[in-house]
């Protein structure tokens, strides 16, 4: 853990939400000892690739003595004077109150570098209070949502930023290493029980989350806004808290869509030593947030090895994944050009079969329909669920045709399936001796499943336990 950050506000601003999000599980509660209030919790944070200690200060209202506000001063003192940063929240639907100014005040005074969250942010309730948080005089307040998980990578952003001038200042270089985002193979606000499923906890549906990923220049930008420009748009690039955040909310024949803009990260990504580093990385953060990925490809260059890069990512993150062939007008041979890339697709992400390809054109609008088509039939798939019944007839069936193989003389059993959890599918199987299943044997089952249950373009994803 390379800097330590203190997260301080008034109770109910949504500290704990947050730390919760940054912590998730690894959650280590400070020991109770006799005679001290036990008023805060710490754990390791972790934000893509940053990972630090976090102070959580949530909790105050519940210690003996003094007043609220001298409570708290103490107890923010304390944090800060150990923290390298600091997150300010303020609560955007409540707007500034006295008590948060007071806060405010006490920050100000400390050296402490601090970054000022809206939270609560995930609506126009909201905006109002946004723009009141301007007037505290702590800077640009960074649009956010604990509970949504809004706003994530530009308080990552800000983070980066504090850190570089930190370490400008002290001219030390403990700064933490940005790495190609290795290690945050997971979204950070992922609970780590969604990985077993054990729980089968599903993510509230709200609007779908889509994300146009692509290289630079294949036409992003102009499908963005032909989409938007068609039909109704809820929240404006202009309004609110997507002003300079990442998404935008709009409505496609009565569905609704939130639109991760990876041009709007890129814009808000204020490191910029390294230009080409951050559009994968803006990438990544744009998969993170979505459910659905539009791959967009330039109909004249074909597949490129960063589209296969960014399309396996996709796949491993566990999201639904189209892929867009655009610039269609301008396709001398369409069909040669389709099949092309189709074949490389087979060949070179032979793990999800019939992953949808749309030729469009973002400059006409041809082909638009058809590609949101795809997109609401992959996310139908991503989400769906499938009965244990059937799916345990189905078991029988493909076990019949094709029995698991005899390890160590002994035949392997697989007893039973059920299906935990959706977004991607994920599906426990129960097996006499689970490790020793051969990955052939599992990729059988996958693809028997994808077809037999109709399920393209989606990841698939199979739990071994146990089971006698
Ligand atoms: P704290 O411990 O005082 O900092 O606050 P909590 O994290 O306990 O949150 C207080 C309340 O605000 C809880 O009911 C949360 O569910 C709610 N909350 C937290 N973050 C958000 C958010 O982003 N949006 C909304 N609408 N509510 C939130
Ligand atoms: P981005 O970098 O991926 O956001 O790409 P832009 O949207 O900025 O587009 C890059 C270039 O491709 C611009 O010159 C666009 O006019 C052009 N372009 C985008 N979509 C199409 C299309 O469907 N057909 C043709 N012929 N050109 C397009």
């Amino acid at each position: 853990m390379s800097f330590t950050l203190a997260i301080i506000g008034r109770p109910n601003v949504g500290k704990s939400t947050l730390f919760n999000r940054l912590v998730g599980k690894r959650l280590a509660l400070v020991d109770d000892q006799p005679g001290v209030t036990r008023d805060r919790r710490e754990g390791e944070g972790r934000l893509y690739d940053l990972t630090f200690k976090v102070i959580d200060t949530a909790g105050l209202e519940e210690a003996d003595g003094g007043t609220l506000e001298g409570r708290m001063r103490q107890q923010t003192e304390r944090a800060l004077a150990e923290a390298d940063l600091a997150v300010f929240i303020v609560d955007a639907r409540a707007g500034v109150t006295p008590l948060d100014a007071h806060f405010a005040e006490v920050l100000r005074r400390s050296p402490t570098p601090v970054i000022l969250i809206a939270n609560k942010c995930e609506g126009r309730a909201a905006e109002a209070g946004l723009a009141e948080a301007w007037r505290l005089g702590m800077g640009e307040p960074v649009p956010f949502s604990a509970e949504h998980g809004l706003g994530i990578s530009d308080l990552h952003d800000a983070i980066l930023e504090r850190l570089t001038v930190l370490r400008e200042d002290q001219a030390v270089s403990q700064a933490p290493r940005v790495s190609k985002g290795k290690k945050a193979k997971k979204e950070p606000s992922t609970p780590e029980h969604a990985e077993d499923g054990t729980e089968g906890e599903e993510p509230p549906s709200g609007p779908l989350q889509l994300a146009i990923v692509g290289r630079p220049n294949v036409g992003k930008s102009t499908l963005v806004n032909r989409m938007i420009g068609e039909d109704r748009l809820l929240t404006g690039p202009e309004a609110g808290i997507t002003r300079d955040a990442i998404s935008l909310d709009w409505e496609f024949r009565g569905v609704h869509f939130r639109l991760v803009d990876t041009a709007g990260l890129r814009r808000r990504a204020k490191v910029t030593d390294r230009v080409e580093r951050l559009s994968a990385y803006d990438t990544k953060r744009a998969i993170d947030y979505a459910q659905v990925v539009v791959l967009l490809l330039d109909g004249q260059e074909g597949l490129h090895k960063q589209d296969l890069w960014i399309a396996r990512t996709v796949i491993e993150e566990g999201r639904a994944l189209v892929i867009g062939l655009n610039k269609w007008d301008a396709l001398k041979d369409s069909k040669a050009a389709i099949s092309e890339v189709q074949d490389r697709m087979i060949r070179s992400l032979p793990q999800v079969k019939g992953i949808p390809l749309v030729p469009i054109s973002g400059l006409t609008g041809r082909g638009l329909d058809r590609l949101m088509d795809a997109v609401l039939e992959v996310y139908e798939t991503w989400q769906s669920r499938i009965s244990t019944a059937r799916l345990n007839r189905w078991l029988s069936a493909m076990l019949e045709a094709h029995p698991p193989p005899m390890v160590s003389g002994r035949r392997l059993k697989i007893r039973y399936v059920t299906q935990v959890k959706s977004r991607p599918p994920t599906f426990a199987l129960w097996v006499s001796r689970p490790k020793e299943l051969p990955d052939s044997y599992v990729r059988y089952l996958e693809n028997g499943m994808r077809e037999d249950f109709d399920m393209p373009a989606v990841p698939i994803r199979f739990l071994l336990r146990k089971g006698d």
